[in-house]
C-alpha cells in the first residue's frame, strides 16, 4: 500500500521536474484572501480562478472566520491583502454539528487528558455551522465586518460552493 510518504516523494518528483513558478514574490498579486472548507473535495485554484502567487487560501473545518482570524490578521497586515472571500459549501460535515459530540468522540478515542488540552487551548468550541450554511456565511461576514482586527475599507462578500455543480454562489 502506498503511504503518504511514499506519495509526496513521487509527486515532488513529478512536479519539480516541469516547475516553473520560481522567483514569485510573497505578497499575494491580486490582494485576495479565500476562507473556505479544509473539505477535500473543493479544488480552490480551479473553482475560485487563483493562480500560483495570486492570493491567500486559508481552509479549515467549516471555513471559519474566526477560526481563520489569526491567518488574516497576517495576510492584511503583514502582505497587503485588500479583499476577503468567505466561501462555504454544500454538504459540509460542519454544520450543524454537536460540540458535543465531537468531545465524546475525542473522550473515547484521546482519553480524559486530550480534554483537558481542549480546555487549555482554547479550544472547547469546534465552531460548527449553526442555523444552516447561508446563515453560517452571513454570521461569518458580519464577524469580519465588526472585527477591530480588519480595517474597515476591506472588501468582505460571503458565498457558497455547491459540491455537485461547481458553482459558486453569492449569498451577500
Ligand atoms: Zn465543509
Amino acid at each position: 500500500m502506498s503511504t503518504l510518504k511514499d506519495h509526496i516523494a513521487k509527486a515532488s518528483e513529478r512536479y519539480s521536474g516541469t516547475f516553473k513558478n520560481g522567483g514569485l514574490k510573497s505578497p499575494p498579486s491580486r490582494h485576495f484572501i479565500f476562507v473556505t472548507c479544509m473539505d477535500a473535495r473543493i479544488d480552490t485554484h480551479a473553482a475560485f480562478g487563483i493562480g500560483p502567487g495570486e492570493a491567500h487560501v486559508i481552509r479549515n473545518a467549516g471555513g471559519s472566520a474566526a477560526d481563520a482570524l489569526r491567518s488574516i490578521v497576517i495576510s492584511q497586515q503583514l502582505l497587503g491583502t485588500r479583499e476577503v472571500a468567505i466561501i462555504k459549501h454544500t454538504k459540509c460535515g460542519m454544520d450543524g454539528l454537536p460540540n458535543e459530540m465531537v468531545h465524546a468522540t475525542v473522550l473515547k478515542n484521546l482519553g480524559i487528558e486530550a480534554i483537558g488540552e481542549l480546555k487549555t487551548r482554547n479550544m472547547i468550541d469546534f465552531l460548527p455551522v449553526g442555523g444552516g450554511i447561508t446563515h453560517g456565511v452571513k454570521e461569518d461576514v458580519k464577524l469580519l465586518k465588526t472585527s477591530s482586527l480588519v480595517p474597515r475599507d476591506i472588501e468582505i462578500t460571503g458565498w457558497i460552493y455547491d459540491v455537485d455543480s461547481g458553482a459558486t454562489t453569492r449569498v451577500c
